[in-house]
């Protein structure tokens, strides 16, 4: 079992933008949600941990090793799937990810081009192993990207907002990719985007301005409070009124009309009605504090 253990981790950017403010976890092996806004924090906390960044306060421990000192052993553990994954159009996947290894240490060659082949089929990508990159689709890139995190066998890997620009298909295949890896090493991911945890994760936290204001397992997080969540359509000139009488957690459109949902402990009555919950109304309740 690895174990990853965040303690008072704090870091402001010198524009005076508090990134992260205290933040504690404890992330064990599978997948790990973090869910946030944008600007929420999640990239900086990333960065932190992939030890590309320091941060101002704090400690990092990843098993044995201590993360904000140990970097070089800590990346010899880490795989890190950024947000912005940049690739070289012209090149193979085959040669580009043979390269990475190359560069990963990967020196013997029958066990580079093994384990290259290994990471190709593992990614669905050993059909298409001598085209472009140029010529990927997004989802192709993105699991091109969790190959080369994979070169050595990572008992952390991290993985930033992984989902965006992929079309479904492609989402579903990435997510069961990812939580392949999850038997066995430590998964977090990043993401603003309620399903990617929802479909995945069986831990998570949420951050919002710096700071962890939820964690725990999706499905017991949904269940405290089931029944407080009631909806109603209304008229747009009414919307000031119910935000300044009612918790308001969400506002969207119903059929050109808005549609508002609350949270009450009791039947609020006045035309509401009881509303399903899941995990986006999890999230809602957290953002509209
Ligand atoms: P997220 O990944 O959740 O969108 P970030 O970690 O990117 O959040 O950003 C958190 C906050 O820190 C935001 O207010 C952002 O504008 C700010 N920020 C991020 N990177 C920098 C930087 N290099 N310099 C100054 N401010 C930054």
């Amino acid at each position: 079992m690895n174990k990853l253990l965040i303690s008072n981790l704090s870091k402001t950017y010198n524009n005076e933008v508090k990134a992260l403010n205290n933040i504690n976890l404890e992330i064990t092996t599978g997948m790990f949600g973090l869910l946030g806004p944008n600007g929420a924090g999640k990239s900086t906390l990333m960065r932190i941990i992939a030890t590309l960044q320091d941060p101002d306060e704090g400690n990092i421990q990843l098993n044995n090793l201590e993360v904000l000192e140990q970097k070089r052993q800590v990346r010899k553990v880490l795989g890190y799937l950024p947000q912005q994954f940049g690739l070289f159009p012209k090149i193979s996947a085959y040669d580009l990810l043979d390269h990475f290894a190359i560069l990963k240490g990967l020196t013997h060659k029958k066990q580079r081009k093994e384990k290259v082949h290994a990471l190709l089929q593992k990614t669905n990508l050993y059909e298409v192993r001598q085209q472009r990159l140029g010529g990927f689709s997004g989802g192709m890139k993105q699991r091109f990207g969790i190959a080369q995190a994979l070169l050595n066998n990572p008992k952390l890997l991290i993985v930033d907002e992984p989902t965006a620009g992929l079309d479904p298909k492609e989402k579903n295949q990435f997510y069961y990719l990812l939580s392949e890896i999850g038997e066995q090493a430590i998964v977090l991911l990043s993401t603003h985007i309620v399903d990617d945890v929802k479909e995945l994760c069986t831990r998570m936290a949420i951050i919002n301005q710096g700071r962890v204001v939820l964690e725990g397992d999706p499905l017991v997080l949904i269940e405290q409070i089931k029944g407080q969540v009631y909806q109603k359509t209304i008229h747009k000139r009414e919307i000031t009124d119910y935000r300044s009488t009612y918790n308001v957690i969400n506002e969207q459109h119903y059929l050109g009309k808005p549609l508002i949902q609350i949270l009450s402990k009791s039947d609020p009555g006045a035309g509401f009605q009881s509303s399903n919950v899941g995990l986006e109304e999890v999230y809602f309740t957290q953002l509209s504090k």
